[in-house]
């Protein structure tokens, strides 16, 4: 059997290429993260070939021994991580786990209500493209124009005006916490069942370094990818047994087939790892390099150039970054980053002026970066980067800060033991 660099050349290239980029670049897309070793190889393995539909002790094919094992584990170290009583480990993305969240608590037709897409809210809490918003009758809540915060006095009229089936609290876009207990309360006071999609800052809450909607929510829904530094998948948990059994109806059969087991493997490696002391100190590097950029773009030279940190700062592992008032829309500062070697996406502001392709705001986050081994003083450097990226625009001297880039890329070589293919 031939290898892949010389049975597909084409694809082992792209491989390459990859792995290149993501060696000579900064990575701060907030939802990116890099594996350690161990779970490529997990993920990577034979386990891919493995049928196991059903769960552990009552699958649908024989030879399950050793993936039962494995989802064993994964969910029993998940449990232990996050203090919960239920784990499902088997949907294959965050998305799909959302979809079978909403699978077993609601019927097609009834009400959700969710932060709003265009205030920092997910496709699959309600937007009208999705099944989320196709399925159901899916209203939001917003975040306030003056402070960009939510308004729980606020999100309490919006729920008793909609009445909610499913009341939901979570983002892919909101710098700060939640007030958990509130969602509660109100999700009690109207019989919603409250559902907190953590996918973005599961990684701070494993650490005990962001409160955790375990004991407040009925449901919780993850992915595994983005702060935790696993695989690419989701889990769904729960502080209670109340809706094991719809939940494990919904994602199996009710939304996937097989189990993805080598993934299942992977995710049991994260699970480990997110027990870990240096996973914590990772997670308390990644709030710090989020705190020492908001603090850098609040100063005035940034400030003077109109640029300005949605809602002050940071409680996580992002920075949303206001260019109402600056010279650069959303696309032009993300070109301009990516020039100099820094990855981030754009994103919308709330009440964004701007069409959702343009937008008239950056997400810059900080977990990559501190899995590849930054402290205060190469954030403190990367802050002033993007600082005089964004002061200057399309004056700024690309040709230095690209060597600045260069030096802390070489300082931090991202998986040294992994050689090319081709
Ligand atoms: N939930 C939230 C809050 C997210 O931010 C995301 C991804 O961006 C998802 C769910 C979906 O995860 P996936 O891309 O794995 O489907």
């Amino acid at each position: 059997q031939q290898d892949l660099a010389t049975f597909d050349p084409e694809i082992a290239k792209c491989l390459d290429a990859e792995l290149g980029r993501q060696r000579d670049t900064l990575e701060m897309i907030a939802s990116e993260n890099f594996v350690p070793p161990s779970v490529l190889t997990a993920q990577g393995s034979v386990l891919t070939n493995k049928y196991a539909e059903g769960y552990p002790g009552r699958r649908y094919y024989g030879g399950c021994e050793h993936v039962d094992v494995v989802e064993e584990l994964a969910i029993s170290r998940a449990k232990s991580v996050f203090k919960a009583e239920y784990v499902n480990v088997q949907p294959h993305s965050g998305a799909q786990a959302n979809a079978a969240v909403l699978h077993a608590l609601a019927k097609p037709g009834d009400t959700l209500l969710g932060l709003s897409l265009a205030h920092g809210g997910h496709l699959t809490h309600g937007m009208h493209l999705n099944f989320s918003g196709k399925n159901y009758h899916a209203t939001a809540y917003g975040v306030e124009k003056e402070t960009s915060l939510l308004d729980m006095d606020r999100v309490r009229e919006t729920a008793l005006e909609h009445r909610p089936t499913v009341l939901i609290a979570g983002w892919s876009a909101y710098p700060r916490h939640i007030d958990f207990a509130a969602f509660r309360a109100i999700a009690d006071e109207i019989g919603a069942v409250l559902w907190v999609d953590m996918a973005h800052f599961a990684g701070l809450v494993a650490a005990d370094l962001h409160p955790s909607p375990i004991p407040f929510a009925d449901v919780v829904s993850t992915t595994v990818h983005k702060t935790l530094g696993g695989p690419r998948s989701g889990m769904i948990l729960s502080g209670s047994t109340e809706h094991a059994k719809a939940l494990n109806s919904a994602v199996f059969p009710g939304q996937q087939g097989g189990p993805l087991m080598h993934v299942i493997a992977a995710k049991a490696v994260a699970m480990k790892m997110a027990a870990t002391e240096e996973f914590k100190q990772r997670q308390e590097r990644t709030l710090e390099g989020a705190k020492i950029i908001a603090d850098r773009l609040n100063q005035a030279d940034v400030a003077a150039a109109g640029v300005k940190v949605l809602t002050g700062g940071t409680d996580v592992h992002l920075v949303l970054v206001d260019l109402r008032d600056s010279k650069l829309d959303g696309q032009m500062a993300e070109d301009l980053l990516h020039e100099v070697g820094i990855t981030v996406n754009r994103n919308a502001v709330p009440f964004d002026p701007r069409p959702p392709r343009v937008t008239s705001g950056l997400r810059i986050g900080t977990p990559a970066l501190a899995t590849r081994g930054f402290g205060a003083q190469e954030f403190t450097e990367v802050a002033d980067i993007i600082a005089q990226a964004l002061i200057n625009g399309q004056g700024a001297d690309l040709g230095q800060l690209q060597n600045r880039v260069k030096k802390l890329t070489e300082d931090f070589p991202l998986y040294p033991q992994i050689g090319n293919l081709v």
